[in-house]
């Protein structure tokens, strides 16, 4: 069966992100419960002064656990960020409200203590 969302052009699709880069930042799974932590370690590849990914045509293969969001996968990504704009296709209980920029507020991947990475989990209201 189809989604309603198909009809939309490859452009209309593209539009809907609203480039907060929320998706770019690595999550947590607890391997026993399953339960998932967001973080605020970001992808290497995130140009945080554009607000883009440096790497988009490639990124499937320089970052294999990338969020790769199409039509077919957009509503049934558990890692997805709550307020993420994709939600609003299929998610009721999403609010398109404007969110502060994940800037100042993020670690990069390569500076991060791999040690203990349950010291970067975050809770915050916007993700
Ligand atoms: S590679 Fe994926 S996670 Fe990294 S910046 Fe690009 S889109 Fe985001
Ligand atoms: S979280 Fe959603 S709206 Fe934000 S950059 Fe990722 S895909 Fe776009």
């Amino acid at each position: 069966m189809g989604h309603p969302w198909d009809h939309l052009s490859k452009e209309e699709w593209e539009a809907i992100c609203k480039r907060c880069g929320k998706c770019c930042l690595y999550p947590l799974q607890d391997e026993q419960t399953g339960e998932i932590y967001h973080t605020n370690i970001l992808c290497r590849y995130f140009d945080l002064e554009k607000s883009l990914c440096t790497v988009y045509d490639k990124r499937c293969e320089l970052v294999p656990s990338c969020l790769k969001l199409n039509k077919d996968n957009v509503d049934n990504l558990p890692f997805m960020p709550k307020s993420c704009a994709y939600r609003r296709l299929f998610d009721p209980t999403y609010q398109d409200k404007p969110t502060p920029s994940i800037k100042g507020r993020v670690v990069r991947e390569q500076d991060v203590d791999e040690n203990n990475l349950e010291d970067y989990i975050v809770d915050w209201e916007d993700l």
